[in-house]
Formats: structure tokens, C-alpha cells, sequence
């Protein structure tokens, strides 16, 4: 298929209100100018220098995501102009983030990433975290930061049921968040979860945000 076959296939099945993020990640400019061509605006990269790159190249009404692990010493690249920034997993990072954003003038939209796979990960807080970091950081001091709500990502396996209570479970954590007073930094109101292998599960589960790359671009090459 195409970029603009995959596109189109993608906006008859997104649920109105939901975003396609398409990641772009090692993808050539051409490729993503093809899909800007389609009329897609919202992409997806997880090194901040490469989209760092990227943006300065291609058209400015791009709205850029950074969805993979973010180092603090790299923020600088991406604050100025990044629209949402997917996978913040440290305090260390949301201080750093309000840093960046203060100097650049301007609040930062980010998701708080949540380790949800039952196997093993590096990156994202637990939920027990997620509840002691809403309740206790000082969020009235930070004020170049707006956090926008959860992302998680799925185990890689052919399980599907499991696949699904892990999206179930963080879905369960963001209605829990949402139904509580939260500081003002804090507003949940998107849902990132779902990527090409498991993008319709996440849906039904109520993902508002699906990050796909290969089911758009076709495999990356590294
Ligand atoms: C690469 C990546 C994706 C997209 O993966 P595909 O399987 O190509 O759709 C989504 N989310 C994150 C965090 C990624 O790093």
C-alpha cells in the first residue's frame, strides 16, 4: 500500500476525536512530504535531534511529537516549538521539561508515560507512582508544563487478550486520575496508546492518540 492508501484506510477507521500520530522515526524527509502532501500534520519522532532536524526542514504547520526516551540534556533541541512530548518518565525530566520551557518562553504539552506491559520495561512510571506523582510534585511551580495525560505501550506478543488488559488497565488508571481534582498543571484528556501491530485493540480500549509508524511508512530501514 501506499502512504496515501495507508492514510486514507486510517481516517475511515480513527473514531472521530482521536489523533493519528505518524511516526516518522528514520523515515527520509520525502517520505514524511508525502504525507504531509495527504494532508497528515501530526508527526511522530523519538530522537530529539533528528526532530530537531526534521521540523527545521519540512513546513512549519507540522505539529511534531517526541514519543521516544528523552534525555534532560536534550530537551533543549525540541522546547522551543514541540507540540506534545509522549514519554515523560522522571521527575527529573518534568523539572528539566519546565526549565527548557521557561527559557523558551512558552508551557509544554506532555504525557506522563506509564509502564503497563506485565513484562519488563525500562521506561515509565507505575501506576502507585503515577498517584504519589499527581498528589505530591510541586506542580504550582512549575509553570512552563501542562500535562495532558497518560501514554503506555503494550508487550510486544501475539497475546491478544493480554495486550488488551494492559491497555484496559491504563484506561482504567486515566478514568480513575480524571475523576479527581487534579493541580492545574494537570488536565487528562488524551489517551496515547496503540502502535501498528496493536492499534485496534487500543482503540476499542479508548485510545485517543495511536502512534503509527510502519502500517503508514512500511519498515524502517534500522
Ligand atoms: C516506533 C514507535 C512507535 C511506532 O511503531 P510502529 O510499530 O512502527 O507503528 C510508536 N510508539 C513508540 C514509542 C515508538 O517508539
Amino acid at each position: 500500500m501506499s502512504i496515501q492508501e495507508s492514510l486514507e484506510a486510517f481516517r475511515r477507521q480513527m473514531p472521530p476525536g482521536c489523533t493519528l500520530v505518524a511516526v516518522s522515526k528514520t523515515q527520509p524527509p520525502d517520505k514524511i512530504k508525502e504525507a504531509y502532501a495527504c494532508g497528515q500534520r501530526v508527526f511522530g519522532e523519538n530522537r530529539a535531534q533528528e526532530l530537531a532536524a526534521k521540523a527545521e526542514a519540512l513546513p512549519k504547520d507540522i505539529e511534531w511529537h517526541m514519543i521516544g526516551h528523552l534525555q534532560t540534556n536534550k530537551i533543549k533541541y525540541i522546547a522551543s516549538f514541540v507540540s506534545l512530548i509522549h514519554s515523560v518518565d522522571s521527575l527529573k525530566l518534568l523539572e528539566e521539561i519546565d526549565r527548557q520551557g521557561r527559557k523558551a518562553g512558552r508551557k509544554i504539552s506532555c504525557l506522563l508515560q506509564v509502564h503497563i506491559a506485565e513484562e519488563e520495561a525500562k521506561f515509565g512510571f507505575s501506576g502507585t507512582e503515577i498517584s504519589e506523582l499527581v498528589s505530591s510534585a510541586p506542580w504550582s511551580e512549575w509553570r512552563h508544563i501542562q500535562i495532558k495525560g497518560l501514554m503506555g505501550m503494550a508487550t510486544f506478543t501475539e497475546d491478544r487478550q493480554q495486550v488488551r488488559r494492559e491497555f484496559r488497565n491504563l484506561r482504567t488508571l486515566y478514568e480513575e486520575l480524571r475523576s479527581e481534582k487534579l493541580p492545574a498543571a494537570i488536565t487528562m484528556e488524551e489517551l496515547s496508546m496503540g502502535m501498528s501491530g496493536d492499534y485496534p485493540i487500543a482503540l476499542e480500549e479508548g485510545s485517543t492518540m495511536i502512534r503509527v509508524g510502519t502500517a503508514i511508512f512500511g519498515q524502517r530501514n534500522g
